[in-house]
């Protein structure tokens, strides 16, 4: 099969993913294989890519929003199974028997592992995945529309959650990349009036077009009395913007599994009760909850695709924050 992988960690712009002949995967015990559709393309891939976050296994095909077709059925799998629809996310295992997987926190798994960082993901024509961690897509949706909620969807679903934010209170959203451009459509079907603060003037209209009732530089965020904010960009300097645009005991969640360091601020940023909580990664819960909510909204994705083999390309456009939307690998 074809796939992009990638060997040494490097920028972006280097184009370090190769594209490669490799064999395809075959389905272990409670396993599928599933012939990628579509594959979005996430930050973390990007972390991931460019060594930002260290590699646990090499080479790897990178890609954890997958959308695919079941067509090999690892032992123990029920053979109705065969030719769902279904998506692959972020968490690919976990132990089930751990502190966090009893506290009905398997996000923070200590055993857990990860599509495209522990095993190989979607940037394939061809994945893998166990059966009890997959998403079943019941209607008969476009692939490239669904990529994007698997991980920014269901990630940005627990930021909002963890935000506390109510209906009626005022949320702030840092950084309106992908995930943000999903969360924003939870947040206004709550009736939470959204302020979204991004540098692009791209993001700025797409966020007011998706409800917003501000869109500014994050430069005008700080004494906006926020109830609630979340950053969206893996920025440690608009942490501190983000805590001064909060009103007493505001909550500021962190959707971010890497960020620029945190630079030294004064405790009077965090004093009169805020609160900071990063989101890692989410449950099984979550994504169930989050496609509910998605159907029933719903949820529109905006995408921009491209072929596998513009891997390198689509990933430096997310750098730049070129994309209005989310970048999605296209197979079909
Ligand atoms: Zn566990
Ligand atoms: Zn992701």
């Amino acid at each position: 099969m074809r796939a992009q992988v990638l060997r040494k960690p490097g920028p972006v712009e280097s184009s370090p993913l190769l594209m490669e002949e490799v064999e395809p995967p075959t389905p272990g015990r409670l396993e599928v294989r599933i012939k990628v559709l579509a594959c979005g393309i996430c930050l973390t891939d990007k972390h991931i890519i460019e060594g930002e976050i260290p590699l646990i296994k090499s080479p790897i095909i990178p890609g954890h929003q997958i959308v695919g077709i079941i067509d090999q059925l690892g032992e123990g799998v029920d053979r109705a199974k065969m030719g769902l629809l279904v998506g692959i996310p972020w968490l690919h295992s976990t132990c089930c028997h751990c502190y966090y997987c009893n506290m009905d926190l398997e996000n923070l798994c200590d055993q857990a592992t990860f599509t495209g960082y522990h095993c190989n993901g979607g940037y394939a024509e061809y994945a893998l995945a166990r059966i009890d961690y997959l998403v079943e897509l019941e209607e008969n949706p476009d692939p490239i529309k669904v990529a994007p909620l698997l991980c920014a969807g269901v990630v940005g679903y627990r930021s909002y959650k963890l935000s506390t934010i109510k209906p009626g209170q005022k949320l702030g959203i840092f950084g309106f990349g992908s995930a943000a451009s999903l969360t924003i459509q939870v947040a206004t079907n709550f009736d939470v009036d959204v302020e979204v603060y991004t540098r692009s003037l791209e993001h700025r209209k797409m966020a007011l077009a998706l409800g917003a009732t501000v869109a500014e530089d994050a430069m005008a965020a700080p004494g906006r009395n926020l109830d609630a904010a979340i950053m969206f960009a893996p920025s440690g300097d608009l942490i501190r913007v983000a805590l001064q645009s909060l009103r007493k005991s505001g909550f500021l969640a962190v959707n971010a599994i890497h960020t620029s360091p945190i630079p030294s601020m004064s405790y009077d940023l965090l004093y009169q009760e805020k609160c900071i909580k990063t989101v890692t990664n989410a449950t099984r819960e979550d994504a169930r909850e989050f496609f509910d909510l998605a159907t029933s909204i719903p949820i529109k994705s905006t995408t921009v695709s491209y072929p596998l083999e513009k891997a390198n390309e689509a990933l430096v456009d997310l750098k730049k924050s070129k994309l209005c939307g989310s970048a999605v690998l296209s197979m079909v």
